[in-house]
């Protein structure tokens, strides 16, 4: 449990500093053993999720009890960076405090054989403290809890040495030991299956510093290591693209992880043109070709599963740079269940592609998830008796039970052309990548009037500007009101994170900015993720779909033979009971599942009406 005395005394210091005002201080006080249970409740659900540990102990920190509130700076500017009273600022003014260094962890400049090696794993979490550096009669050691003398003394008597500790944030130190001694297991069962002994990957800086004569080498192991690391690291947090982007003094490493680029690494420069080499390798590029872009592709494989990657470099001023796309197939292919949808909409879509004949569309912005929504669709009718032809441009997924044709525009194979080839290889279920001229309009139209279920997907921000495209691509009202099962329009938001989810409120303002009924006069209690080490302090993890499910009923079909205005179908369909986007998220909300800047960002080009 937190120590009140301290919990006080770092709650002072934020109010000299003007980051939080007193009244926010008593609250803490007030509500702090509450917060911290919870936070301990959440760490052991987590924990045992993780780990199958039954008998978990863990103590909540002053610091991160006070960064879960996540004050807004009373009347100071926070560092640069920061949106909030945050562990790191909070860190960083109780190391001044304490006259001690801090010290930000960085994954790729951490001596692997350190870390490792000087603290078994166990002991290195339980009194959360990291071997940073080492001399020969000094040990460096990062610390989340500085007031923990005992064991500074313990470590210095052990390794009979100064032991000098400098202060780093409690959520980065767990994260290097959890990744770095993980790592170390997986190089342990690397070394296993190719039956040698790998080296150590040691540290990159220092290993350049060795070989500082020549360039580092792609084939090198340490390089081949790093960039196994980055991939391994890439995939574990679920990154959709991975960028290794070349500075002028060192080279970033990004990932895009639900959407958004997180800084994970940065690459001492001297090494960056061997990962590069490593990664162009790997693609079966031309590793000499250093001036001209590139594309290329490679498989590999994570928990048993394929993974595809798609590598393209680009000269920049400063050298390669290099984008990793990662088509994973757990992301693309699910099972309907796990999209997001609420029961009722579930069904409805279900009847949709249960359909024996007709139309069906999906339509979004770009990165919306409609593609993932294809495949699972598609994997949820497939059976041995139906033959389902993709027509794809690019194929994004090789999966075997679909017969799949990529569009290839260069040799004039485009969908217009392709259509009409699928249509003789006897399909029952034809997925078309996209809808974006008449020709495939037509096309779509016509194989779903000779009797097979067709789905594919536009570019239109709601359910009914479906039908205004397609009539404006040329397709007569009469045949598409006769055709079109239904259509559902999607977007993407990001999940509050299971392990950091708290309570939080929004503002009568906030909830009538979203249009939520009977929000006058007050609060609406929701949730927010507070940030902790799974979700690298984002309070996100993973995404989930906002629907909007419109049937065509016999009303709706009346409604578009008679061209009617798009405002009109939609206003049938909410009739029918169905959820706009925009309401789709406000029930998610409501349930805690995500956040109000989620649902306002991808909603917020929606026609509320
Ligand atoms: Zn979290």
């Amino acid at each position: 449990m937190t120590n009140p005395s301290r919990l006080a005394w770092i709650l002072d210091l934020l109010v000299q500093h003007k980051l939080i005002h007193k009244g926010q201080r008593t609250d803490v006080l007030n509500r702090g053993r509450d917060q911290a249970r919870h936070i301990v409740l959440d760490k052991r659900a987590e924990m045992r999720r993780l780990l199958g540990k039954q008998r978990v102990n863990y103590s909540v920190s002053e610091i991160e009890l006070i960064a879960s509130f996540r004050f807004d700076p009373f009347e100071a500017e926070l560092p640069e960076g920061e949106t909030h009273v945050s562990e790191r600022t909070i860190t960083g003014i109780v190391a001044d405090a304490l006259e001690l260094e801090f010290r930000e962890i960085d994954a790729l400049r951490l001596n692997y054989k350190l870390v490792t090696e000087a603290f078994g794993g166990p002991f290195a979490e339980r009194h959360m403290i990291i071997a940073l550096d080492e001399t020969p009669d000094e040990l460096i050691v990062g610390v989340a809890d500085p007031w923990n003398s005992d064991v500074i003394a313990q470590v210095a008597r052990f390794k009979n040495k100064t032991v000098r500790p400098v202060m780093a944030m409690k959520s980065a130190i767990l994260q290097a030991i959890a990744e770095f001694h993980g790592f170390r297991r997986s190089m342990k069962a690397a070394a296993k299956e190719f039956g040698s002994d790998l080296p150590d990957i040691g540290n990159l800086e220092q290993l350049y510093k060795l070989q500082s004569i020549h360039e580092l080498d792609a084939t090198d192991q340490p390089v081949v290591q790093a960039v196994w690391y980055i991939l391994n690291y890439a995939f574990e947090h679920r990154a959709s693209d991975i960028h290794i982007e070349p500075k002028r003094d060192e080279a970033n490493v990004r990932l895009r992880i639900d959407g958004v680029l997180h800084t994970i690494h940065k690459l001492p420069k001297v090494v960056q043109p061997a990962v590069v080499s490593r990664v162009k390798m790997l693609a079966r590029m031309d590793i000499a070709e250093r001036r001209r872009p590139q594309d290329g592709r490679f498989k590999t494989s994570y928990n048993n599963q394929e993974v595809e990657l798609r590598v393209s470099t680009v000269p920049c001023a400063f050298g390669e740079k290099v984008v990793v796309r990662v088509f994973d197939p757990g992301v693309l292919l699910q099972d309907l269940e796990n999209l997001g949808f609420f029961r009722q909409e579930l069904l409805t879509f279900n009847n949709f592609i249960h359909a024996s004949t007709g139309l069906i569309l999906v339509t979004g912005p770009t990165g919306s998830g409609k593609t993932t929504t294809l495949y699972s669709s598609l994997h949820a009718i497939a059976n041995p008796r139906l033959n389902i032809c993709t027509l794809e441009d690019p194929i994004e997924m090789v999966h075997e039970e679909f017969n799949q044709m990529a569009i290839q525009k260069a040799i004039g194979f485009d969908y217009g052309n392709a259509i009409r080839h699928v249509l003789r290889q006897d399909p029952d279920v034809v997925m078309i990548g996209e809808i974006r001229d008449p020709e495939t309009a037509q096309y779509a139209v016509q194989a779903a009037l000779t009797g097979h279920l067709v789905i594919s997907t536009l570019h239109t921000n709601d359910a009914s500007s479906a039908i205004t495209r397609m009539l404006d691509l040329g397709v007569y009202s009469y045949l598409l009101s006769s055709v079109l099962v239904g259509v559902i329009a999607q977007r993407l938001v990001r999940k509050i994170c299971p392990h950091c989810a708290a309570p939080d409120w929004i503002s009568e303002e906030q909830a009538l900015a979203l249009g939520i009924p009977g929000a006058e006069g007050r609060k609406l209690m929701v949730k927010t993720g507070t940030g902790c080490v799974r979700c690298r302090g984002t309070g996100y993890r993973s995404r989930t779909g906002l629907y909007e499910v419109m049937p065509i009923t016999p009303r709706i079909s009346r409604l578009i033979q008679e061209g009617a205005p798009s405002q009109d179908i939609k206003k049938e369909a909410l009739n029918d009971g169905m959820l706009t986007l925009r309401d789709y998220g406000i029930k998610k909300l409501g349930r805690g599942i995500t956040t109000y800047e989620e649902i306002l960002a991808a909603t917020d080009d929606v026609n509320l009406y």
